[in-house]
């Protein structure tokens, strides 16, 4: 029975026990997408961002940050050294930063697809013609998230963005091709359970491949500093909830749960989660990447951290997946 009704999703989101939920969720993650675990391998190849979302350590006004960005061919010789060591997903994400023109993004998408690699591009809101460049040039998923539906919200928190303008991309996306993978932090500030709840009626609603929960941490150096964030029972509660709306998605365990939590993204991928995205990036940058206190560095080497956390994924019985883990839409 998949959950629509939106008394029940407040219900599950506030008033069953959390571990009955989590229960619930990871055995419709067991009946629906079995026991492999995805590993997805993360570039974060810009830190530099023309938005000011009054939430993110990246955002413009944020002076304090030191910008970097990797040339394109950095980029394509850290997606060789994934695919090298087995990741069969590549994630390249950025802060919206133009620099990137469609010409130097194509380039990038082609010379990692020879890699034989899914690509996913998490680069923010770009024109019509940008995203079908990308998907001509190979790029098979796209991430973006709506981080609200709750508009009034959404607009406080992202000053000059448009909540119409993001549906608009993340319509246009889906109707490319991509498989499109959107989702939510919570614990926002003036954020409720039920706006939480049209949240995921949104997301079940608009037909998402992926979904990506995450708790607000407030970062220091931003206008939330010091508003309480969301927390990892929350946050888990919701990704919970995602995969009883949506059995068959795939649902990360997202890296700000283990911001929260040292053992979080195990937690989540035994709430419901079932890929899991390290950081690929070298050590230096990674910390540059700073959207939230506490996010958790690159290991010291790519295979490092990948063998670390293998190691914890086996440890709960679960398998890592053997090829590139899509969507596999269920009858
Ligand atoms: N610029 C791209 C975009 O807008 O989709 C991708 C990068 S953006 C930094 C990635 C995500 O980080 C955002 O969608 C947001 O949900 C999350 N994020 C930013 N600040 C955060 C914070 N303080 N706590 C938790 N997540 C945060």
């Amino acid at each position: 029975m998949t959950i629509t009704d939106k008394d029940q999703i407040i219900r599950l989101l506030a008033e069953t026990p959390a571990e009955d939920v989590y229960r619930m969720a990871d055995e419709v993650r067991h009946n629906n997408v079995g026991d492999e675990v995805h590993l997805r391998g993360l570039i974060e190849f810009s830190n530099v961002c023309r938005n000011d979302c009054l939430y993110c350590g990246l955002r413009r006004s944020n002076l304090a940050v030191k910008r970097y960005r990797m040339s394109e061919d950095e980029v394509i010789a850290i997606a060789r050294r994934a695919a090298d060591i087995g990741f069969m997903t590549i994630v390249l994400q950025s802060g919206e930063d133009l620099y990137y023109t469609r010409e130097r993004m194509c380039k990038i998408i082609k010379e990692i697809k020879r890699l034989n690699v899914a690509v996913t591009l998490s680069i923010g809101e770009r024109t019509a013609d940008d995203y079908r460049a990308f998907r001509d040039a190979g790029a098979d998923r796209y991430l973006m998230r709506i981080e609200t539906t709750d508009r009034d919200l959404y607009h406080r928190l992202d000053p000059g963005m448009s909540w119409q303008k993001r549906y608009d991309c993340l319509m246009t996306i889906k109707d490319l091709g991509y498989e499109l993978g959107s989702g939510i932090m919570v614990g926002l500030p003036g954020q409720t359970t039920e706006s939480i709840a049209d949240d995921l009626l949104f997301l079940s609603h608009i037909g998402i491949d992926m979904a990506g929960i995450g708790p607000f941490i407030p970062h220091p150096a931003t206008p939330l500093a010091n508003e309480a964030g969301g927390t990892l029972e929350l946050a888990l509660r919701t990704m919970a909830v995602m995969r009883l709306m949506m059995p068959d998605i795939n649902i990360p365990a997202t890296t700000a749960m283990e911001s929260l939590h040292p053992e979080g993204r195990i937690m989540a991928l035994q709430a419901g989660a079932n890929v899991v995205m390290p950081n690929v990036n070298d050590a230096d940058y990674s910390r540059l990447y700073e959207l939230y206190p506490g996010k958790q560095a690159a290991h010291r080497s790519p295979a490092i951290g990948r063998s670390s956390i293998v190691a914890k994924i086996e440890a709960i019985g679960r398998t890592i997946g053997t090829g590139q883990g899509g969507h596999k839409k269920k009858a």
